[in-house]
């Protein structure tokens, strides 16, 4: 059986950051992973700054802005079609592409990738380690390490195995297609968001990506359970929305319609038990409102591997509680996406807010703090900001 210093399932952002800060610390890394790679991850591929700021501290910064498509602002439409421009540094690359890159430097620094390996079991043993068993094509595998980090994402079964899950459904769904258009891709250095009534209850996107490739999709905050129609609902956004009906009428789509579920708020999972973490979207990193979660992905998977980093040696709940705390200490963002998430629901509400956001430069400029995350969201919904908003 082969031994690891820690096995990390799932090769998303979250565990490829992972497998990165660890291996770079000469730690043995077994990174497993149940897809043959480079593979497809159903997405919008839109880099917000979150994600740029923690591709920095993975020295990925550069590599990416070799092949991101750089955009310079996030535009809200609302439902009467009033829009603004949110300013923060953003851009757009296909998933195949990043996920490749991320893979690529967490083997580069040392992490050993095994592909096809279909997270089955943890099992506990006598001395404290994990025995660790996968199912592959030919027959199951067994692995050993004192830690495990759990990062597959919105698949819930193998949090469900070792005991981790909470919540079961998702928090939401969202489809996307690629549509190529190379006459609007010239003037599309936006991510587009647009809250339209052909999307109740959710919100429709527009991000153009390399190659005059735009990544076209929508989703639903709440259950799956409730939005069986989503395929129905995006053919009608295509068609209704002025937008998206202009790239349509010379784009040409370039893949099928695909979906998938999303899990949001940081809920849904505990972070840690005994010497098995979980990170990355299995625990809800993905943002409400926006559905945007490579970024926090990224960034909770490097919180795990700092956790293991600076309190191994003392411990399992040395680790944990460092983990926990440092993952609590995010909540307020979440909980501040959310917020806005329930006010955006409400068409009056927001054509109001989004025509006075484009009206204030003091309103687009506490938005942007907020989305490029320099300020605190609690300060966001304080009653005198409230009152500055409303007397603008
Ligand atoms: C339609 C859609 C649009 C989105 N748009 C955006 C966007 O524009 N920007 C953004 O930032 N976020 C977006 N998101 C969210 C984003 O995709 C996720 O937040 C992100 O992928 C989470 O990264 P992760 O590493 O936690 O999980 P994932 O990227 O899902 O990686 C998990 C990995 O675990 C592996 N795995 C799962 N089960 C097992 C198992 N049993 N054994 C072994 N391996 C396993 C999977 O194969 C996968 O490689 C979108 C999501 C959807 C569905």
């Amino acid at each position: 059986m082969q031994d690891f210093d820690v096995i990390i399932v799932g090769a998303g952002p979250a565990g490829c950051a992972a497998a990165r800060v660890l291996a770079q610390a000469n730690w043995h890394v077994g990174l497993f992973d149940k897809a043959e790679f480079p593979r497809e991850k159903t997405c919008g591929d839109a880099l917000i700054p979150d994600a740029h700021l923690a591709l920095e501290k993975l020295g990925l910064g550069e590599r990416v802005a070799q092949i991101c498509h750089p955009t310079t602002a996030l535009r809200l439409i609302s439902f009467n079609g009033s829009e603004v421009s949110v300013r923060g540094k953003t851009s757009s690359m296909p998933r195949i592409r990043l996920d490749t890159l991320l893979l690529a430097a967490a083997q580069e620094s040392g992490a050993d990738f095994h592909a096809g390996y279909d997270f089955k079991s943890a099992n506990e043993e006598a001395d404290s380690n994990y025995t660790v068993a996968f199912a592959t094509s030919q027959d199951e595998v067994l692995v050993r390490a004192p830690w495990v980090l759990m990062a597959t994402g919105a698949n819930v079964v193998p949090l469900e195995a070792v005991g981790l899950l909470e919540r079961a459904e998702p928090s939401s769904f969202a489809v996307r297609q690629y549509v190529r258009n190379h006459r609007l891709a010239k003037y599309s250095d936006e991510l587009v968001f647009i809250f339209d009534h052909t999307v109740k209850g959710g919100y429709g996107w527009v991000f153009p990506g390399p190659d005059g490739i735009f990544n076209i999709g929508i989703g639903y905050f709440g259950s799956s359970k409730k939005h069986s129609r989503i395929r129905e609902d995006f053919e009608r956004f295509i068609q209704c929305q002025p937008l998206v009906r202009d790239l349509m009428s010379d784009g040409e789509i370039v893949s099928p319609l695909k979906g998938a579920p999303i899990r949001t708020g940081l809920s849904g999972a505990r972070f840690a038990e005994g010497g098995i973490l979980a990170t990355g979207e299995c625990v809800g990193s993905t943002f409400p409102l926006t559905g945007e979660g490579i970024g926090k992905a990224l960034e909770t998977g490097i919180i795990a591997a700092e956790s293991l980093l600076s309190h191994a040696t003392q411990g399992r709940v040395m680790v944990a509680t460092h983990y926990i705390a440092k993952m609590n200490a995010l909540k307020p963002k979440y909980a501040a996406y959310r917020k806005v998430e329930i006010l955006l629901c409400w068409p009056g509400l927001a054509n109001l807010l989004v025509a006075r956001a484009s009206r204030s430069a003091y309103m687009r400029d506490r938005l942007g703090a907020l989305f490029s995350e320099q300020v605190d969201p609690a300060r966001l919904f304080k009653p005198h900001t409230w009152l500055k908003i409303f007397s603008l």
